[in-house]
């Protein structure tokens, strides 16, 4: 089991973590799919994993109308303050997933391919990461972020996609857009249907498949696997 662990085995602390439902968005081919966020209750404090739409960009929410709430109301839910959050972890900076950064005063964790990709590609959306006093945590590959926390850079998606591997006395591997579904995850390109080529599940289907191996091996291991478009997660 070892093998599969970038730091080692797990941790004999407890790390839940916490599914925000954060709302709705009809992608490409009018498919609704949930938007979501995941709190990790680390005891040295929380780790939001992504930050959800916010208030989408007039140009995003044109093309794909958007139903969401604020990712501080959806933590409030479980009693979990703004200033309880240590770090966000942006699985990547497409702008359902990094939306509401600029509402927390603390680091966000990106690749730095990702955050040099999202540059150039969405200049459009640099106020959601890059706008005034942001503070950017710039990794290159795994990281361990905390003790039993490991951000895993699994690209496909984008170049610079991470998922978090939580290794606690539960193991649960939040996979952000890695797969959009547990569908996707087990099946892969098989799980497409006609068209869907056009949601946009990969911008390297070389890495992108590399990834969904790397992470179905470390999935036969933890307890939980959660994906941030899955609708029967929420
Ligand atoms: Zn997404």
């Amino acid at each position: 089991m070892d093998q599969y662990w970038p730091g080692g085995g797990s941790v004999d602390l407890d790390i839940p973590v916490i599914k925000l439902a954060l709302g709705t968005l009809s992608g490409p081919l009018s498919v609704r799919t949930p938007i979501t966020a995941f709190a990790i209750r680390h005891p040295s404090g929380t780790v939001l994993v992504d930050t959800g739409i916010g208030t989408p960009a007039p140009s995003f929410a044109a093309r794909y109308p958007t139903k969401a709430r604020s990712v501080t109301d959806a933590l409030a839910e479980h009693g979990i303050a703004a200033s309880d959050i240590i770090c966000i972890v942006n699985s990547h900076l497409h702008t359902d997933h990094c939306g509401e950064n600029s509402t927390f005063d603390v680091p966000a964790v990106i690749q730095r391919a990702e955050l040099e990709r999202a540059r150039i590609e969405t200049p459009d959306l640099s106020d959601r990461f890059d706008f005034p006093g942001a503070k950017h945590m710039l990794i290159n590959g795994d990281t361990e972020l905390l003790s039993g926390v490991d951000v895993l850079h699994t690209p496909g998606h984008t170049i610079g996609h991470q998922s978090v591997l939580v290794r606690g006395r539960r193991t649960v591997l939040v996979g952000g857009d890695a797969a959009y579904t547990a569908d996707i995850f087990g099946r892969g390109a098989a799980a497409f249907r006609p068209g869907v080529r056009e949601l946009q599940i990969h911008t390297n289907e070389k890495m992108w498949n590399a990834t969904l191996d790397r992470l179905r091996g470390y999935a036969r291991y933890v307890d939980e696997v959660y994906f941030a478009h899955d609708g029967a997660l929420i």
